[in-house]
């Protein structure tokens, strides 16, 4: 964890923000750790942000042409890409690829904090006097209300023996914790419920239009939610979200770095 805040000019950068998040990441110790898989994620959701934002992610504007000139050309255009050769349309592939790489950080970046949390939660405690929090239940494991208890109840008893704080993970539970449906305002201080929502839609809703405004322009007035705020704002919230979950990584692979199940 750095305890020093970036420069100014690279605070609305999300390319150099997320080089500089990429920069800090440790791989664990073990090959077999239990941090393995956060790991690999937060290394996949770097990635993703940073090829995402090569294409331009941020700087997008709402296409109403985006049907004709990008869906219904995709195939055409992956198959070029595939087969090597030059783009015809290289700006409606890149508008194509930024969304792609846009949502597999996310989804990475959301993945990466619920697997931190649950393997917190499931870990017997370093000072061997504390079992698991949560356990497989009649074949049940744990739902994710059941896994942040569970997380919250370890950090409150990892916080009286352990001298240094944990304040990113704190935050991580407080932000899931927190209150929040697709129609709430958008709130970058409850980004990573933001995008847990996000990306489970995806995984089980239909489509309907009027639901996924993605990203029209941010209305003058009213309420701005998610889907509304605009490629910036959601580029902004992924990598803050990023440097959260990246921080609360650290935090826990400097208190347990031999963690292992
Ligand atoms: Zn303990």
């Amino acid at each position: 964890m750095t305890k020093t805040s970036p420069p100014a000019e690279t605070l609305n950068d999300p390319f150099k923000r997320v080089m500089g998040v990429l920069g800090q990441l440790q791989a664990p110790p073990l090959h077999d750790s239990a941090w393995i898989a956060p790991f690999e994620q937060l290394v996949g959701a770097a990635f993703s942000l940073i090829e995402s934002e090569k294409r331009g992610f941020s700087c997008r504007q709402y296409s109403p042409v985006y049907h004709p000139s990008v869906q219904c050309k995709i195939v055409g255009l992956l198959q070029e890409l595939g087969g090597g050769k030059e783009s015809t349309k290289k700006d409606a592939l890149d508008n194509w690829l930024s969304r792609y790489y846009f949502n597999a950080g996310i989804q990475r970046v959301n993945f990466a904090a619920e697997r931190l949390i649950a393997t917190f939660a499931a870990l017997p405690c370093k000072c061997g006097a504390r079992p698991p929090e949560i356990t497989v239940n009649n074949h049940r494991p744990p739902n994710f209300q059941q896994r942040l208890s569970g997380a919250q109840a370890r950090l409150t008893h990892v916080q009286a023996e352990y001298t240094t704080p944990l304040p990113k993970l704190q935050s991580v539970l407080d932000q899931f914790g927190s209150r929040y449906d697709r129609n709430h305002p958008f709130d970058p201080s409850k980004g990573l419920a933001m995008i847990r929502r996000d990306v489970n839609s995806r995984k089980h809703a239909v489509y309907k239009r009027s639901e996924v405004l993605d990203a029209l322009p941010r209305p003058a007035s009213g309420t701005i939610t998610w889907s509304k705020a605009g490629f910036k704002a959601r580029m902004e919230t992924g990598v803050q979200c990023l440097e959260l979950v990246v921080g609360a990584y650290s935090e826990l692979l400097a208190w347990y770095p031999m963690a292992k199940f």
